[in-house]
């Protein structure tokens, strides 16, 4: 979301003349959009925020803006914290951004315009993506959810769902801009609702509908809401991507009521089997929060379990870290950062080996991947993901980066798969087909 947010005052910008550029010795306008979901996100802007300094002394003229969640939460009191610091404008506002630096410039004054109310939903401002076949598309705001950690419904708001035909038309304008790949976002998808009894499973219908859309994501869903029918929608439709985040939190059901999830871990695990028994092909991915408040050792070895039960293909672990204003904030954090650290530790090791024994699996294989650029880890490889949302690296050129590629799977390691481009050799016509995914898929030669 946060990503996305970024593209919108990227696309406002923009329209209001302002170039974008990658040295941040050249800029006149610096802009940190923070998340603070975490605690570690707000300590990294104050990380950054420190190394103006000596920018700011050379540059009087440069503006620096917060924006985001972390400029919602602390509002003036990140004037007064940070002196380098001119404008802090939260989600909310963002709209008012070009006029804050002009009256900024022009006052020699810092602002500050963070309302609790949405102003002007953000969707409504132009965006300027980063990628030309890939794009986010933001199908409702806010969340209603309060899970008791989470600090999104006091910064984002009340959850609140973009109209169907909008999100429709935004969907047919970014396939018809060449969008391959769009990724439907929310706080929790499937709340989704138009008011008109049209909820996520009616949406994701007609978006995956849309002639030429070609792979179509979502993220996030809530275990409390996802449905069977959502799961079957997924299963029918080449062109929704066989990969869901579906984030457990904690295996144990004592801490779940207290986080006020609203599922249990065998709720949890029916969902899970129902989606193995019909989506064969699906990758899972998890949240997992340790060390929560008053998580005891027989709480964490439930989360251990699930873990061990479900085989997610992918998990984010977080440490506990209390937010402000959140139930949990309220409470004794009894775990200690130590303590925090082992089972962090322990799970990951363990979903490590788990992620790898899956990605093993797929050595052999010939996959799709949509190519996304160069490998980060190797600039002679290019790098992509496949419809179940695994990372490849292989060698090609980079006239191949947003195009679907077959690739054979050579080695696998935790958190990437490694491949060589498949060519097919020479076939007669009849032959020219793969079986791939229970799909006929034509290999064009
Ligand atoms: N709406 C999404 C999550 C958004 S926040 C959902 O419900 O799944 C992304 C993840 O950050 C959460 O799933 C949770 O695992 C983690 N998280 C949120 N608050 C946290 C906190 N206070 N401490 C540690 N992790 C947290
Ligand atoms: Fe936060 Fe829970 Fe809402 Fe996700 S569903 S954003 S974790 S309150």
């Amino acid at each position: 979301m946060n990503k996305h947010d970024s593209e919108r005052i990227a696309g406002l910008l923009s329209e209001c003349h302002f170039q974008e550029t990658l040295e941040i010795g050249q800029a006149e306008v610096i802009i940190y959009n923070t998340c603070s979901v975490r605690e570690n996100a707000d300590n990294r802007l104050f990380g950054h925020l420190s190394q103006l300094a000596s920018l700011k002394e050379r540059k009087r003229s440069l503006k620096v803006v917060v924006a985001g969640c972390i400029a919602q939460k602390m509002k003036e009191d990140l004037l007064e914290r940070s002196p380098h610091v001119d404008i802090v404008v939260g989600p909310n506002d963002l709209g008012a951004l070009p006029h804050l630096i002009r009256m900024s410039e022009e006052k020699k004054a810092r602002l500050c315009q963070a309302r609790d109310k949405p102003q002007q939903e953000i969707t409504s401002l132009p965006s300027k993506r980063k990628s030309a076949f890939k794009a986010w598309l933001p199908i409702m705001t806010g969340c209603n959810n309060f899970c008791s950690y989470c600090i999104v419904p006091y910064v984002r708001g009340r959850e609140h769902s973009r109209p169907f035909e909008e999100v429709l038309t935004e969907a047919q304008e970014l396939v018809d801009d060449g969008v391959v790949e769009i990724t439907l976002l929310g706080q929790n998808v499937n709340s989704y609702h138009d008011g008109n009894g049209r909820g996520f499973f009616h949406l994701l219908e007609a978006v995956s509908q849309i002639e030429g859309a070609k792979r179509i994501r979502f993220a996030t869903s809530h275990p409390k809401d996802l449905s069977p029918e959502v799961i079957d929608l997924i299963a029918q439709r080449e062109n929704i991507c066989n990969h869901i985040h579906l984030p457990l939190q904690s295996g144990s059901n004592r801490i779940l009521s207290h986080m006020n999830r609203k599922y249990t871990r065998e709720h949890f695990l029916h969902l899970t089997s129902l989606i193995q028994e019909r989506i064969p092909e699906a990758a899972l991915s998890t949240d997992i929060i340790v060390g929560y408040l008053s998580e005891e050792e027989e709480d964490f070895w439930d989360t251990v379990d699930m873990l061990k039960k479900c085989r997610f293909d992918q998990a984010f672990i977080f440490e506990f870290s209390p937010r402000p204003g959140t139930t949990a904030s309220m409470m004794e954090d009894r775990i200690s950062k130590a303590e925090k650290q082992r089972r962090f530790r322990m799970v990951n090791d363990l979903q490590k080996e788990i992620s790898w024994q899956k990605n093993r699996s797929y050595i052999g294989r010939c996959i799709t991947v949509l190519v996304e650029g160069r490998s980060k880890k190797d600039p002679g490889e290019i790098s992509g993901r496949t419809d179940n949302n695994k990372v490849v690296n292989f060698p090609g050129s980079s006239e191949l980066i947003g195009k679907m590629v077959s690739v054979k799977i050579v080695d696998a390691g935790a958190f990437s798969l490694k491949g060589i481009a498949h060519v097919p050799r020479r076939t007669t016509s009849h032959e020219n087909c793969v079986i791939f995914k229970g799909e006929l898929q034509r290999i064009s030669d």
